[in-house]
């Protein structure tokens, strides 16, 4: 069963689920997972691809019901996902507030989009953006509704390496102004070492490791906890480092 209270911001919980199943006809895809995101703090999902990741970040943004298990989102809630999901036919600022009741929705959209560095291509149609301004649009989008809990799946995965760096750290700007709780699905180890204060892996339906990552920001590739981190996550994940058995 789900309990949404939009609008009603308690200040000790950003998310929390307590044993979470969700089938797929016969299919047990989540075991009973159990998860709190504090207010504010950013949370990275690792896990191989088909373990569920997006299962849970679907039932936390109430898109599909949980078989069995409370989930508790007491705010508001943004997603965004690994394509940008533009309407095509609206104008990029229109699409950024779009289905948001907001007073003055131009404005919004235009503060949003700034933010985002986007202002110059506020009239453009979705499909002459480049896929990094497409997705600093879809954080545009989840911006603008003020969420206090941010839900990303797999957004960076589709740009070219470059791109990433600057939107990684547009991110972390982002979160460092707005405060959100985040839930960043990712399949990149260094992405979730660079971003998050805490990784947790997703294997056979369960939460199979939490890591807490007490790096300071800006990080480092080549810190040394940042390598021990970055072994322990890729073991954990069943990859094995080039050069050993
Ligand atoms: P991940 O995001 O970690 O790659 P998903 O959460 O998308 O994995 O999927 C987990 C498993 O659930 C996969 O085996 C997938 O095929 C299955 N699955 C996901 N969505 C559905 C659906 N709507 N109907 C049936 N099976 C689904
Ligand atoms: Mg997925």
């Amino acid at each position: 069963m789900a309990t949404r209270l939009p609008g009603v911001v308690t200040a000790d919980t950003a998310a929390r689920v307590r044993g979470l199943v969700k089938d797929f006809g016969e299919r047990r895809v989540l075991h009973g997972i159990d998860l709190d995101i504090r207010p504010g703090e950013f949370v990275a999902l690792l896990g191989r691809s088909g373990s569920g990741k997006s299962t849970l970040l679907r039932a936390l943004a109430g898109l599909d019901k949980a078989t069995e298990g409370e989930l508790t989102v007491p705010g508001e809630v943004a997603v965004a996902f690994q394509e940008p999901r533009l309407v095509p036919w609206k104008r990029v600022a229109a699409n950024i507030t779009l289905g948001l009741r907001q007073p003055n929705p131009k404005q919004a959209a235009a503060d949003a989009l700034a933010e985002v560095g986007l202002t110059e291509r506020a009239d453009a149609w979705p499909l002459t953006l480049s896929g990094g301004e497409a997705q600093r649009a879809s954080l545009a989008r989840a911006l603008v509704r003020e969420p206090d809990l941010l839900l990303l799946d797999e957004p960076f995965s589709a740009l070219d390496a470059l791109t990433r760096i600057t939107i990684h750290n547009l991110v972390l700007e982002l979160w460092g102004k707005h405060q959100p709780g985040v839930l960043l699905v990712t399949h990149d180890v260094d992405e979730a070492l660079l971003l998050a204060d805490r990784a947790l892996v997703l294997a056979d339906g369960r939460i199979a490791r939490e890591l807490r990552i007490e790096l300071p920001r800006p990080r480092r590739r080549d810190h040394p906890e940042f390598l021990a981190l970055r072994a322990n996550l890729l073991a954990e994940l069943g990859v094995t480092p080039e050069g050993t058995a």
